[in-house]
């Protein structure tokens, strides 16, 4: 069976149907957004000295784990400078003519806001390059011997590329952004008040207690502390509870198999798999994903960093390492150290 990182509780990427949720629930002004302190300070001053110049802000690559907030802030960014954000994503964008399209329509101080930049084929890459230096395109009119091309110019716009593999961005691309920023997992009190907000804008009854409860277990994720908040809520309504408190909170989250740190079912596989199999590690990706019939892109994306994070594993040059707190959540006893022998 193959295991989808889509359809778990705790995906931290979008499942079917969630586009709205989002929607409703995402802050529209750097002053609602919750979090990530340090980014806001800095975008402030950006977005200011650029409306100063009168100038569109700076390109802008944000880069971290699915569910912290990219589009988000893509779309606050376009409100803070008045201007209008056109979507797109790396693997839709397939022709350098797709690309045009959109380029073209953009107003200045408009937003480009492209997901998974990292997805973005090399023609499409390179067609982009003098659109972020120049505000300009080279389109290629005929084909063959004969060709002519056209430059057009653009709009100046602020392209805001969104990734989660840093890594994958070629370094000509990454260059040409004048502002790089990286979201990292929120703390528990910071999705403690995502989950007020958003039971206040869903009209969700809940008290201190059992938003700690969701917030505890949210992987430091916003988007993973909004769908549990949704789930408990349905647990509640059938058992005819009109609050959420934290019993019912406990309860509906162990029916749905996400513990008290926030682990579900796929986490702990992962880390028994290291442990039992592979005898702690070092495991390279590869023989793991295959030992939990998991794709190695998703191992590596979606469920290690947050298990890294919290150190239940480590990362090594030779591999990946069960530390003594997996061995401890899992009730496993962590091997003895090797004795050195004595003669
Ligand atoms: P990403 O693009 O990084 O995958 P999104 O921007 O789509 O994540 O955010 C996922 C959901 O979490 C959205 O519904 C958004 O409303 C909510 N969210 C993210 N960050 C925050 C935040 N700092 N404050 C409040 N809600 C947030």
């Amino acid at each position: 069976m193959r295991h989808q990182g889509l359809e778990r509780i705790s995906s931290p990427r979008r499942l079917n149907g969630e586009e709205c949720l989002d929607e409703t629930l995402r802050p529209r002004f750097l002053d609602e957004f919750i979090g990530q302190t340090k980014i806001k300070d800095n975008l402030r001053v950006f977005i200011e000295a650029a409306k100063m110049r009168s100038e569109p802000l700076e390109h802008v690559l944000l880069s971290g784990p699915p569910g912290l907030g990219k589009t988000t802030l893509a779309h606050i960014l376009a409100n803070e400078m008045g201007g209008q954000i056109r979507c797109s994503a790396g693997p839709i964008l397939e022709r350098p003519a797709d690309l045009a399209g959109i380029l073209t329509c953009l107003n200045r101080g408009d937003v480009f806001f492209i997901d998974e930049i990292h997805r973005t084929n090399k023609a499409v890459e390179e067609f982009l390059y003098p659109a972020l230096e120049e505000f300009a395109i080279d389109v290629l009119l005929d084909k063959g011997p004969g060709a002519r091309s056209e430059r057009i110019d653009l709009s100046p716009f602020t392209l805001v590329g969104a990734t989660t593999r840093t890594g994958l961005l070629t370094a000509p691309l990454r260059s040409r952004f004048g502002i790089i920023l990286r979201l990292d997992y929120y703390p528990p009190e910071e999705l403690y008040q995502i989950i007020r907000r958003s039971a206040r804008i869903l009209k969700i009854e809940i008290d201190e207690d059992g938003a700690w409860e969701i917030a505890n277990r949210a992987r430091g994720t916003p988007r993973i502390a909004n769908r549990l908040l949704r789930r408990v809520r349905d647990f509640a309504q059938v058992k005819g509870k009109e609050l959420i408190d934290r019993e019912i909170a406990r309860y509906a989250l162990e029916q749905l198999d996400v513990d008290h740190r926030g682990l579900d079912e796929m986490d702990k596989r992962l880390l028994l798999t290291i442990i039992e199999k592979f005898d702690g590690g070092p495991v390279g990706i590869g023989s793991l994903a295959v030992a939990v019939s998991e794709d190695p892109g998703t191992i590596e994306e979606v469920y290690e960093p947050y298990l890294v994070q919290q150190g239940f594993i480590q990362r090594t040059p030779r591999g990946r390492i069960a530390t003594k707190l997996a061995y401890q959540h899992l009730n496993r006893t962590p091997p003895k150290p090797e004795q050195p022998h004595l003669l």
